[in-house]
């Protein structure tokens, strides 16, 4: 993996502002947090930070201001959610650059943190301008990166910053890093790809890195019946690109020429209506649908097949569930081969590293999140790094 510094690299960093970019954006209801594993993720970096007696000053986005102040996306909004998440309070700066930042920085005690307001509240950031960056920089000594999730954007905060100071990845950065690099940089073969969700245009680009990279393919979800249909399957009423089948024979076929195995389910769960158990629910062989009929699921035995994939493998990475998981008992393709997944990991046979935004809820449901080498909570970034595609904010750490 190419090197980029952690926090291990850091010297006597006592006194010393540290610039930290973290996930803060979290979701609100009735003006507190929902869930805050975001600011878990970040809690060890920032700790880390302030047991050094580093001045550590929190950089984030909250929200989608479009680069003006709006009295609804401060950060202050989060100030008491991170102190309880961090144990210790913090010092709400309503600026991220100038006098009044310096201001505060006079103020806060070695080992003090400092939560500045929405980066996204100035123009600069989203536009990645030098001089905001610059001017952000001038009140730091060092810069540290813990927001993967974000690092697929070049802004400010986000890159340029990285480019000014010395920069250095935090340990949710390093971690995610280190588990990317260990499922598709530098993966121990056989390596299997999971790809499901509804639709294949959303995950093109994704289906195309993973057939060079990848020995098996294992399609499900929506997406797997636009490739049944590919094949000449007559899929029903099931959801289907009907219009990309072109499109899926053409990723079957540079399969066939990477040495990829692309495996698609031959039973599958069927209904007449999409609810929760319904009357017409039945299980069948792809040939089998009927024209009135969804496939929701994958089956049973395409499920055991998949597993036994599983089994002659050394790594996965799985990016969308395999059927409509939502509603029972449409999560059951995925559930038992996520449990598979989970052992297989257990038993140290398996790297596993997941991640999605249903993926992760799958997971969660099946629970089995815990189980798995990791779980990447990063959304766009993790799609991104599944597309092959460089990251700003991690290419801008490599320096
Ligand atoms: P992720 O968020 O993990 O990237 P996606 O958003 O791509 O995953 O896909 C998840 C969605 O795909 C879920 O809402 C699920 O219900 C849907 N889905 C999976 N299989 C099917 C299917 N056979 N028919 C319709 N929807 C499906
Ligand atoms: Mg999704």
């Amino acid at each position: 993996m190419t090197s980029f510094k952690t926090l291990d690299d850091l010297g006597d960093v006592a006194g010393k502002v540290a610039l930290v970019r973290v996930d803060l954006n979290l979701p609100m209801q009735d003006g507190s947090a929902t869930d805050v594993t975001r600011v878990e993720a970040a809690k060890p970096t920032i700790l880390e930070l302030t047991e050094k007696g580093a001045k550590v000053l929190l950089l984030a986005h909250f929200g989608r201001p479009k680069g003006q102040r709006s009295s609804t996306m401060s950060t202050s909004f989060v100030q008491g959610d991170v102190e309880k998440v961090l144990g210790k309070e913090i010092m709400f700066i309503p600026e991220v650059m100038g006098p009044v930042v310096e201001q505060s920085i006079g103020i806060l005690d070695n080992g003090d943190i400092g939560l500045l307001d929405n980066v996204r509240f100035w123009p600069g950031e989203e536009a990645n301008d030098p001089d905001f960056a610059k001017g952000i920089a001038e009140n730091g000594d060092f810069y540290v990166n813990d927001a993967f999730s974000a690092a697929h954007r070049a802004h400010a905060s986000t890159e340029g910053l990285a480019h000014l100071l010395p920069a250095y990845a935090g340990r949710a950065m390093e971690a995610e890093l280190k588990a990317l690099d260990a499922a598709l940089g530098n993966p121990e073969p056989p390596v299997a790809a999971v790809v499901g969700g509804a639709k294949v245009s959303t995950k093109l680009a994704v289906l195309e890195n993973l057939v060079g990279r990848v020995q098996h393919l294992i399609i499900g979800g929506g997406m797997a019946n636009t490739f049944l249909a590919a094949r000449g399957v007559d899929v029903g009423k099931s959801l289907c690109e009907h219009d990309l089948t072109d499109t899926a024979n053409r990723i079957m076929d540079q399969a066939d020429h990477a040495g990829c195995t692309v495996h698609l389910p031959y039973d599958v769960v069927v209904a007449k209506e999409f609810a929760a158990n319904p009357p017409s629910l039945r299980t069948c062989n792809v040939h089998e649908v009927g024209s009135e009929e969804m496939i929701l699921d994958i089956g049973p035995q395409a499920v055991e097949a998949l597993a036994d994939v599983l089994k002659t493998c050394r790594t996965l990475v799985w990016n969308g569930p395999l059927g409509a998981f939502e509603t029972s008992p449409f999560d059951e393709a995925t559930v038992t081969l996520a449990k598979t997944a989970a052992a297989l990991t257990q038993d140290g046979s398996l790297v596993s590293v997941a991640g999605g935004g249903d993926t992760v809820a799958a997971l969660n449901q099946a629970d089995v999140a815990g189980d798995f080498t990791y779980v990447s909570t990063a959304g766009g970034a993790f799609l991104e790094w599944m597309e092959g595609k460089p990251l700003p904010g991690v290419e801008a750490l490599k320096g």
